[in-house]
């Protein structure tokens, strides 16, 4: 049997070694890593959310309420925040329900294995984030992954598949490691044909996306044709846990069935009440002013990247890959970008495909644009010498 040490050393020699770095201190735009300053350049507090003091003192007076929930949702763990914070999201959102999880991973994993099962069919791009995939593996459905926003090759797998069980397309609003949009519409379209339930993962686009930050949804004007819009909670809304968005009888549903709803602690107050404080700032002026930041922060330095001559993938969102290509180079660089002063990761197999790896550089709306215009000129700088540009 070949030991676990082996296979780390396996790891190592391909340039596929994983380990993390600790940041001491306070979230922001800048943080302290190995006693320096540096630009944070990879993280998903989009909107800055994370240390916005209304969401920080929202958390210690929900600290007040008790540290933990003490048990699942079903059985003593429904405190009022929850049921506050969901119809919150449900205002927000727009829809009948809004469900809370302990997390984007939890949500896809629990709502795709709740809703369908042996004997129905997935529909998958092939970029979708890995707890869809997982959420699928799970459910035991058969599982038809399209290639990546290929909806002619879609159509033609909701005719020739699926037979007399439930259907379900599966979408990524936002491609976490692409920053490219899936036509939501086209796909609304799709599932009314072929008279499939479709879900949308909007982890990178809820609280960021749309005149008013509803998301993916909303940039496409779909949201009655979304049977399940989840959202992430961790990211453009700087706290913690996600929420599944849709009918009363898909949450009763899913209150009933999902396994990582039942079966596991739910939030606590502190995480709670920042949550409701971030959906209340998101959906206010400020809110707004920060998605205008962050769009403006991000086409500053896309095209900064673009005009030294770098492939940004598509992206068309706060997410800007910068292709590399091998796995070694790619890490180089983003060493050489740490000693540099900006913090950004690079991405490799099994995350992307291999021959793509890249840096994901993440813009938030509490950057400086000065130095988003230093951070893409070093990027550049460190590209050339690496042959990359
Ligand atoms: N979906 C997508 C598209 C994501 O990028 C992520 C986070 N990386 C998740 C789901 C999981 O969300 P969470 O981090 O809240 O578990």
């Amino acid at each position: 049997m070949q030991s676990f040490a082996e296979e780390l050393e396996q790891l190592r020699a391909q340039g596929l070694y994983r380990s993390m770095r600790v940041i001491q201190g306070a979230m922001g735009s800048r943080v302290e890593l190995d006693g320096r300053p540096v630009l944070l350049l990879c993280s998903n507090n989009y909107l800055g959310l994370a240390d916005h003091p209304e969401l920080k003192r929202a958390a210690v007076q929900g600290a007040e309420l008790g540290t933990g929930s003490g048990a699942s949702r079903l059985v003593s763990g429904t405190m009022e925040l929850h049921q506050r914070l969901e119809a919150r999201l449900a205002r927000f959102k727009g829809t009948e329900r809004a469900l809370l999880f302990n997390s984007g991973y939890a949500a896809n994993t629990g709502i795709i294995s709740a809703l369908v099962g042996r004997g129905d069919a997935i529909f998958s791009d092939r970029l979708n984030h890995a707890s869809i995939v997982d959420g699928a593996l799970l459910s035991r459905a058969n599982l038809h992954r399209y290639p990546h926003l290929d909806f002619d090759a879609l159509e033609k797998l909701l005719q020739e598949k699926g037979g007399k069980g439930r259907r379900l397309i599966v979408t990524d609003g936002v491609f976490s490691m692409d920053g490219d949009i899936a036509p939501l519409d086209r796909l609304v379209g799709l599932a009314r044909r072929y008279d499939a339930l479709l879900m949308v993962d909007d982890a990178h686009g809820c609280g960021v996306l749309g005149a008013t930050g509803r998301g993916c949804a909303e940039l496409f004007g779909v949201q009655k044709g979304i049977d399940i819009q989840m959202g992430t909670l961790g990211k453009g809304f700087g706290s913690f846990g996600a929420y599944a968005a849709a009918s009363g009888e898909i949450c009763e549903y899913l209150v009933n069935t999902s396994r990582s709803f039942i079966f596991s602690t739910s939030l606590p107050p502190a995480v709670l009440a920042a949550s409701l404080a971030a959906v209340d700032l998101v959906d206010s002026p400020e809110g707004a002013r920060l998605r205008e930041r962050l769009s403006s922060n991000t086409a500053l330095f896309k095209k900064r990247l673009a005009d030294a001559g770098f492939d940004t993938m598509g992206s068309e969102t706060q997410i800007v890959p910068v292709f590399v290509g091998p796995a070694e180079t790619t890490m180089e660089f983003s060493r050489a970008l740490l000693e540099r002063g900006i913090f950004v990761q690079g991405i490799r197999p099994p995350t992307v495909p291999a021959g793509s790896c890249r840096l994901r550089c993440t813009v938030m709306a509490t950057h400086e644009a000065a130095d988003l215009v230093e951070a893409a000129d070093t990027i550049a700088s460190v590209g050339r010498q690496l042959g990359v540009i």
